[in-house]
């Protein structure tokens, strides 16, 4: 999963950055309204936590377009407003759901988990296939439910696998909802990444995780 955080007092930025890829997110950050455009052109993203009060342009606007151009990736607002007319405003200019400063990371993190969760066509929080069980809430891993101890890391790029049963994945999919955009694109960590999953999953003859070559991976539902 891939968010992007837009957001201009830098500890509040930091502290977003670190809570969000502590949990296995890939996080861009932007500190100006006016970026965000640059960046959803060439990204998709899974959620955007967006700030309120930006330079460049302000989040409600910054909202109002990108609904305007039918982007309708989820928008949880942040601000240090409180009143009811700015709550309103915040929603009605098509923003999923509102979060006030300050606030705890976990209330942030349930709120973020609770967002994605709505694009998935099944609200079950759930995702089984190919003997796998993945709980997306609590960021579990079961095979033949046998626990799998997971790094965030390795769990986010399991999970971007097994929503997609069958698919092959690309390696640039990959990156794009693993890993953060400065991600050095000649590095073997994908490589890395998929060997260690094999390994934690017994998979060693490559059935469950199958390398499409040339192209990427495919995560076997049979
Ligand atoms: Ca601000």
């Amino acid at each position: 999963m891939r968010i992007l955080v837009v957001e201009d007092e830098t500890r509040m930025a930091a502290l977003l950055r670190q809570g969000l890829t502590e949990e296995g997110y890939a996080v861009d950050a932007v500190t100006d309204g006016r970026e965000i455009f640059d960046w959803v052109d060439v990204y998709t993203y899974d959620l955007i936590l967006l700030d309120v009060m930006l330079p460049g342009m302000d989040g409600i606007t910054v909202c109002k377009t990108l609904r305007r151009q039918h982007n309708d990736t989820p928008i949880l607002m942040l601000t240090a407003r409180h009143t009811l007319s700015n709550r309103v405003e915040g929603l009605d200019s098509g923003a999923d759901d509102y979060l006030v400063k300050p606030f705890a990371i976990e209330e942030l993190l349930a709120r973020v988990r609770a967002l994605t969760r709505r694009q998935s066509p099944s609200r079950s929080t759930d995702i089984i296939v190919g003997g796998l069980r993945l709980d997306t809430l609590n960021r579990r891993t079961y095979r033949n439910e046998t626990a799998i101890e997971l790094s965030p890391k390795e769990y986010a790029l399991l999970e971007t696998l097994v929503r997609h049963p069958d698919q092959t994945i690309s390696r640039q999919q990959i990156i794009n909802h693993v890993w953060d955009a400065d991600y050095d694109a000649h590095s073997k960590v994908i490589e890395v990444y998929i060997h260690g999953l094999r390994r934690k999953l017994g998979d060693e003859d490559n059935r469950l995780i199958q390398t499409v070559r040339g192209l990427g991976y495919r995560l076997s539902s049979s």
